[in-house]
């Protein structure tokens, strides 16, 4: 079993991914090619923002954003400590001091009730991360951003595709990150990620910063980066944007087995009821997790821990935030274990998974009438 099969999906869309990239070594325009603009087209029009610019990685997206809100040494960035390392990464690469927040217990997502004590002259933005595939409190974020002048960067890298009050992810405030890493719910073959805004100067900024801030060639109105994704990584997506609608019903299909074998037997994290995941992972909170983990890879399946540190405790960022500083995230890091999710997950698979972890707890797995009484 894999943890997200990716064979299976190259298998399902092989003709279209392969036309794409036959199409740009056939033109040579590996840099910049017609691939590039037509996918930033595609995706601006899906989430609705104004703008989508595609950047080398999710993490680049990061830098790219705060550099063009002028983020700089000295600056601090409230986010939250339960992240991929990125998240923080960004901000301390240009100088500025991450702010940790913790998270709320049953989401695991940035609790907005803990950010406006954070708040001081030095703040410049706020970057809540939408965790496992579930958008943050973006609303609550945006009103306290909006009460002190700041920015609202959302970490979407694990989101893209999923609604929130009837808007799409990355198109939920000043500025939306997203990823395009392999194993991310819409996942290119190699390095890749996008920037989507709906403000005209943010976007000119970011354009330029992506090409070493270059306005137009040798001309350098501010200091960029090397952030451009490259056209066969665009083409690539371009083909397999095609089926993700497709994909993400499949996903909420495995997750609804999961929730129906799981339903009042195990934790898991929490869904809020007016926004949708695209379950980047499928997360159970579990009190005894290295022994369960241990157990299901005794039985060949695979689980993955998302985040077994949080960030305020890693050796590079704990200068930042006392090791107390974020209970919950702490707490969380010890409980948390991803299973096996993707579009092509075969529903015995699912079963298979749940099935044995349910032994491992000692609980029987529901019925066929518990299912019918569930699903109800
Ligand atoms: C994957 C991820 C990133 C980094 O994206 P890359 O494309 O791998 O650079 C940033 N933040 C979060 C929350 C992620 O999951």
């Amino acid at each position: 079993m894999e943890f997200i099969d990716l064979k299976a999906q190259y298998q399902a869309m092989r003709e279209g991914i392969d036309a794409r990239i036959h199409a740009v070594l056939e033109h040579g325009q590996y840099i910049m090619g017609p691939e590039v603009a037509e996918l930033e087209q595609r995706l601006a029009a899906y989430t609705g923002a104004r703008h989508c610019i595609t950047v080398s990685s999710g993490t680049e997206a990061l830098l790219i954003s705060l550099m063009a809100l002028g983020v700089r040494a000295g600056d601090e960035v409230i986010t939250t400590p339960f992240s991929f390392i990125a998240t923080a990464e960004a901000i301390v690469r240009l100088g500025a001091r991450p702010v940790f927040a913790d998270i709320d217990q049953a989401t695991c997502n940035i609790d907005p009730g803990l950010v406006e004590a954070k708040i001081t002259q030095r703040t410049r933005a706020i970057m809540p991360v939408s965790l496992y595939g579930q958008p943050a409190d973006m609303d609550e974020l945006n009103g306290i951003a909006a009460r002190h002048g700041l920015a609202v960067i959302e970490d979407a890298a694990q989101s893209f595709g999923a609604t929130y009050r009837g808007k799409k992810s990355c198109n939920l405030s000043t500025i939306g990150c997203t990823s395009f890493f392999p194993s991310k719910p819409l996942g290119c073959y190699g390095d890749g990620g996008a920037i989507f805004t709906s403000d005209d100067e943010l976007a000119t900024a970011m354009r330029e910063i992506r090409v070493h801030g270059q306005s137009r060639r040798y001309v350098h109105p501010r200091v960029g980066v090397g952030g451009r994704m490259d056209t066969l990584q665009c083409a690539v997506l371009l083909a397999k944007f095609e089926r993700f609608e497709w994909e993400l019903g499949q996903r909420a299909r495995v997750a609804a087995r999961y929730d129906a074998l799981f339903s009042g037997r195990l934790g898991k994290v929490g869904r809020t009821r007016d926004r949708s995941s695209v379950f980047a992972q499928y997360t159970v909170v579990l009190d005894e997790r290295d022994r369960l983990q241990a157990v299901l890879h005794g039985a060949g399946i695979p689980t993955a821990v998302h985040y077994p540190v949080p960030m305020h405790m890693q050796p590079a960022y704990a200068h930042y935030a006392s090791p107390d500083a974020c209970p919950v995230a702490l707490d969380m890091a010890g409980k948390v274990m991803s299973l096996p999710m993707g579009p092509y997950l075969e529903p015995a698979a699912a079963t298979q998974v749940a099935a044995t972890l349910l032994a491992a707890l000692g609980e029987r797995m529901p019925s066929r009438a518990d299912l019918l009484a569930a699903a109800k």
